[in-house]
């Protein structure tokens, strides 16, 4: 597993999971025990149909998965560009988000840590209130585990018809006023499009940067799981505000209460 890297690691531990129910399988075979067969087998298959599923999903054979890495170099940390970011106060994005017409959520690991989903939730009706066009666009893997983002926001109660998936927000971008990034950085990274010698070419990503604007809330210029720099940040369009995802978003609505 050691030369697998980056955005490849969900898929490889979706097919560990699945191995681990044919052991207990097997087990159960060796200690005939029909329940150990039984639920083995069931978490064997379910686990083989997810790691599929999560193969087509980042545009990877289980093969290349597994087999690709090997004889790599294997990438050290991102060293971080030094070109400028332009960085937003929580008035800059709730001026932006309130005359926007079309406004594409994308969550993403740190709207988890942070825990921010609810006031998420919130901004979201202010800004529907003020008839913009709330989306939320759900790459096949944010977070730390399949399905992770959208466990979060059906905990917040966002509408399920409000959840695009990769294939219906990338045609949207284009026509984005807004989006909002909340945590979220590999899998929204121009390089797995556009640099062949990056370590995640050819994961498809979200194509937020074909939207008007972009708004990125995260603590730091700090890289995510794959430890590689994000040209996104350092692009036109995008505005940085440098907070923990809950406090920003709280913030930001508060702002939003003065225009
Ligand atoms: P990333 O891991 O790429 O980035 C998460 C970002 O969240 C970090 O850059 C971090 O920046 C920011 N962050 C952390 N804490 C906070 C906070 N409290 N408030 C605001 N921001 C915060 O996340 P993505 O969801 O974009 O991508 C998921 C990655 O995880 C992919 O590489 C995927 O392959 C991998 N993965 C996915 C699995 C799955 O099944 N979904 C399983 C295993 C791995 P900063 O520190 O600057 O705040």
């Amino acid at each position: 597993v050691i030369p697998i890297g980056g955005a490849d690691m969900p898929v490889v531990i979706s097919l560990l999971n699945s191995l681990s129910g044919v052991a207990a399988a097997m087990a159960g075979f060796i200690i005939s025990n029909s329940a150990l067969i039984i639920g083995g087998a069931l978490v064997g298959a379910a686990g083989f149909i997810l790691t599929v599923q999560m193969g087509e999903a980042m545009n990877r054979t289980i093969a290349n998965v597994l087999f690709s890495g090997f004889g790599a170099v294997t990438a050290g940390p991102a060293a971080m560009s030094d070109k400028p970011v332009k960085s937003a106060t929580p008035e800059d994005v709730a001026i932006a988000l309130a005359y926007a017409e079309n406004v594409i959520v994308v969550p993403g690991y740190g709207l988890a840590v942070a825990q921010a989903q609810h006031a998420v939730r919130e901004l979201a009706t202010l800004l529907e209130d003020r008839n913009v066009n709330v989306d939320y666009a759900i790459h096949p893997v944010a977070g730390r585990m399949p399905g992770h983002m959208n466990v979060l926001l059906a905990e917040a109660d966002v509408p399920y018809d409000q959840l695009l998936d990769l294939d219906q927000s990338n045609p949207r971008f284009g026509q984005t006023d807004v989006v909002l990034l909340i945590g979220a950085n590999d899998v929204v990274n121009p390089s797995a499009r556009d640099d062949d010698a990056s370590p995640i070419y050819g994961m498809p990503i979200l194509e937020v940067d074909h939207a008007q604007t972009v708004v990125v809330i995260k603590r730091s210029l700090s890289p995510g799981f794959a430890g590689i720099d994000n040209p996104l940040f350092y692009m036109d369009g995008t505005m940085m505000l440098f907070a923990d995802g809950k406090v920003a978003v709280e913030s930001v609505i508060s702002a939003m209460g003065q225009i």
